[in-house]
């Protein structure tokens, strides 16, 4: 019996007592492939040397000191090392403990921007049906996750809402895929109005969707249309990159790709890749300028903001990415993932969609292809394949819930960014035959 509370809280999971490179070991001697990176985080897979090796270090230097006393040179070389690889004009950061605690931070951030440049009637945030910003109660209320939010939703401040960028199910077939993206952006506009621009404090978004539905890159054109309309009506964009950040999908920041610049970026799992809990928002000069020259105070601040363990973590493992030249690799090993399920499954009536960008990759489950009709919610198809996957020693990352009505089973792939090949290819093999048995079963 344990006194945890687990995640299931009926079922003890496996004990993990060894980890090394893609695998970890549980007490009964099983080995399982790590092809989601626990939850996207573990992009140098486990047991790295010389990240251990920095933490020791670090330690062995300082291994606490409060924030309102001291600084630290792991938390100022992390600071300036995340700046120096971010995109233009992005000039703070603010380093916390994990994603969800990023997010709120980014909120605050955002609200107590617009206090201070006198315009406090913002309340306001808007985000996307489709979405997960975390699990407190400020991001859980941007987050469009309807099971997480369902028995808190009367705690949860109102958030204009609208639909995310999902081309799979959301562009009707006779549409071109720059009429739906001009519809998605319509859409936007038409809710700023609604909601009044000047009530809006920011628009918030997954540049690649995570954990909701998983692994949906925008359509080309999106998020520059997201930017210009923000730019129009005043309005802040946050990128929440915790999943899809710091090379998991081929370049540090997801959004780099689409070209564009938020004002405020939330990042975390890959940022120590899971060494130690760590995240950060990472701000545009122009919101950190306001703060400094106005009230002089961000009100905000946990206990272990800034922690000097986890900062000299996050420090090695953004070293060796640079140093490994990793994200090269995300690029080639992402290229061939997102090829293999195909060659592997062949056209596979019961996979409708496979997507993702770099090492972040989402197959998505459905009853009938040419409908796209899914399973039926109490399958849950999605948590039978994690079952069936974790008896056949791999770990992926199942999805499963209701948007808009709409029931998805999907898995998500995110392995470490050091995996070969050859790992790629028994990862998809694995994750064929717990599909066909999860489907048989
Ligand atoms: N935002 C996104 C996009 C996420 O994927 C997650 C975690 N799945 C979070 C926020 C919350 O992060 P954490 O679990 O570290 O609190």
């Amino acid at each position: 019996m344990s006194h945890i509370l687990h995640r299931n809280l009926r079922q003890v999971p496996p004990t993990a007592v060894a980890a090394d490179g893609i695998r970890i070991r549980d007490k009964a001697g099983r080995v399982y492939i790590d092809a989601s990176g626990g939850a996207a985080v573990s992009s140098l897979g486990h047991g790295h040397p010389d990240v251990i090796a920095a933490m020791h270090r670090q330690i062995d230097k300082v291994a606490y000191a409060h924030t309102g006393f001291f600084t630290t040179d792991a938390a100022e070389e992390l600071a300036d090392r995340l700046i120096a690889g971010a995109p233009q004009d992005i000039g703070a950061v603010y380093l916390v403990s994990g994603g969800s605690e990023a997010m709120e931070t980014a909120l605050k951030l955002a609200r107590q921007y617009w206090v201070e440049a006198g315009e406090p009637q913002r309340k306001l945030f808007m985000a996307r049906r489709q979405s997960y910003h975390g699990n407190t109660l400020g991001a859980l209320a941007v987050g469009g996750n309807e099971w997480r939010r369902r028995d808190f939703a009367p705690l949860l401040m109102d958030t204009v809402r609208v639909s995310a960028c999902y081309e799979y199910r959301g562009r009707a077939a006779h549409q071109s895929v720059d009429d739906y993206t001009a519809g998605l952006l319509d859409e936007l506009e038409t809710r700023i109005l609604e909601a009044g621009p000047e009530n809006i404090i920011a628009f918030v978004a997954e540049p690649v969707v995570g954990a909701t539905g998983g692994a949906i890159p925008p359509t080309p054109g999106y998020f520059q249309g997201v930017r210009e309309i923000c730019d129009r009506y005043r309005i802040l964009l946050i990128a929440d990159e915790v999943m899809c950040g710091m090379g998991r999908t081929g370049t540090m920041y997801a959004i780099e790709q689409d070209g564009v610049a938020p004002d405020i970026i939330a990042v975390a799992k890959g940022l120590a890749a899971g060494y130690q809990p760590i995240g950060a928002v990472l701000a545009h000069q122009t919101i950190a300028d306001c703060l400094r020259k106005g009230s002089g105070v961000f009100q905000h601040g946990h206990t272990y903001i800034g922690h000097p363990v986890a900062a000299a973590a996050a420090l090695e493992v953004q070293n060796v990415i640079e140093r490994d030249d990793l994200l090269g690799r995300v690029r080639s090993r992402g290229a061939t993932l997102r090829r293999m399920p195909g060659d592997v499954f062949g056209v596979h009536e019961h996979v409708g969609d496979i997507r993702g960008r770099g090492l972040l990759l989402a197959l998505e489950f459905v009853q009938d292809r040419a409908s796209k009709t899914p399973f039926p919610p109490e399958r849950r198809l999605h948590a039978a394949i994690k079952a069936k996957a974790m008896e056949n020693g791999l770990m992926v990352y199942p999805m499963g819930g209701t948007i808009d009505g709409q029931h998805g089973d999907h898995v998500l792939l995110a392995p470490p960014f050091i995996a070969t090949a050859a790992d790629l290819s028994e990862i998809v093999s694995r994750l064929s035959d717990a599909v066909e048995a999860a489907l048989n079963s």
